[in-house]
C-alpha cells in the first residue's frame, strides 16, 4: 500500500444554521506537498482551517492526520501528533529575542513533559532543551535569520516577523503546517523569500503545507496543487496549470490573470 496522506479530509460538512460553510469537502495533502487554498470571501477557508486544527467539529465527514482518524481529537492532541498553524495576525513576542521566539512554545509545553519524560526514561529535560536549541539554530539558518538570532524581536519588518513565526512552527518538525495568509502585508520580494523557505522545508523535512491566501498570483507561483472553494464546495482541485486554465475558476477568480 501507498504511504498515507499527511492530511486527508473526507466529505467534511459544517453548517451554521441553514448555511453550509463547508459542503462535503474532500482534500488530500501528500507528504512534502505545498497546497494552496483559494476562494472568495465566505468560501469556507477559515472554517476548513478550524476543522483541521480541531477548533470546530464537523457535522459530517472525517479528518485524518498521517493515517489516523483525528476527527474527535482536541487541538492540543493534534498539535502533539504533528500539526502546526500560523494565524493571519503576526504573533511575535517583542520582549524576547528572535531565537527565544522560536523556543517559546517549548517553554509552554515543558511542564508536565519533564516529569513524564523522566518516568519513561526519555532524555533529561536539560539535554532535550539543548537539542531544541540546536534545532532552533538550524531553523534560523533555513529562514536566513541566523545573524539576527540574539536580536530583540521588536519593530521587525513584517516579512521578518512572518519568518520568525514560520521558524517557531518549524522547530518541532511538524508533519503538517497550516499557514493563514502568509503573504499578507509582504511585498513581492518578501513573499518570494517566505515561499523559498516553505519550499526548502517541504523538500528537506517532508513537511506538508496547506496555505490560505488571497494573493492568487502568489499561490499560482508557489504551490504544487491548489484547491478552489466556492460557497463551501470544491470548485476545482489541480496543479497551477490546471487551475489557470479552469473555465469556472477563471471566470470567478482570476479575471484576466
Ligand atoms: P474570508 O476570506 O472572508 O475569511 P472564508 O473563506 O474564510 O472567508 P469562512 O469564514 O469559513 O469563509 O465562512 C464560510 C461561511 O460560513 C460564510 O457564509 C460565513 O458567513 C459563515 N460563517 C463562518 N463562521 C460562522 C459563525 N461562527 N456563525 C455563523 N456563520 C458563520
Amino acid at each position: 500500500d501507498r504511504a498515507p496522506a499527511a492530511l486527508e479530509l473526507t466529505e467534511v460538512s459544517v453548517h451554521f444554521g441553514g448555511i453550509a460553510a463547508l459542503d462535503e469537502v474532500s482534500l488530500s495533502l501528500a507528504p512534502g506537498q505545498v497546497r494552496g487554498l483559494i476562494g472568495a470571501n465566505g468560501a469556507g477557508k477559515t472554517t476548513l482551517f478550524d476543522v483541521i486544527s480541531g477548533i470546530r467539529t464537523p457535522d459530517r465527514g472525517r479528518v485524518e492526520l498521517l493515517g489516523r482518524d483525528v476527527t474527535a481529537w482536541s487541538p492540543h492532541r493534534r498539535a502533539r501528533a504533528g500539526l502546526r498553524r500560523t494565524f493571519q495576525r503576526v504573533q511575535v513576542f517583542g520582549w524576547l529575542t528572535i531565537e527565544e521566539n522560536l523556543l517559546v512554545a517549548t517553554e509552554w509545553r515543558g511542564g508536565g513533559g519533564g516529569v513524564l519524560g523522566d518516568l519513561v526514561g526519555a532524555p533529561t529535560r536539560r539535554s532535550r532543551e539543548a537539542a531544541r536549541r540546536a534545532r532552533a539554530r538550524q531553523v534560523l539558518a533555513t529562514c536566513g535569520l541566523e545573524d539576527m538570532a540574539d536580536r530583540q524581536a521588536t519593530g521587525l519588518p513584517t516579512g521578518t516577523a512572518r519568518l520568525v513565526e514560520l521558524g517557531r512552527a518549524l522547530v518541532d518538525d511538524p508533519a503538517v503546517l497550516l499557514l493563514d495568509e502568509p503573504a499578507s502585508g509582504l511585498d513581492h520580494a518578501e513573499a518570494d523569500r517566505f515561499a523559498d523557505v516553505v519550499d526548502a522545508i517541504s523538500r528537506e523535512s517532508g513537511t506538508s503545507v496547506l496555505l490560505v491566501e488571497h494573493d492568487v498570483a502568489f499561490v499560482l507561483r508557489h504551490c504544487h496543487r491548489i484547491t478552489v472553494l466556492d460557497l463551501g464546495r470544491t470548485l476545482a482541485d489541480g496543479t497551477p496549470e490546471e487551475i489557470r486554465s479552469h473555465d469556472a475558476v477563471r471566470a470567478a477568480y482570476l479575471g484576466a490573470a
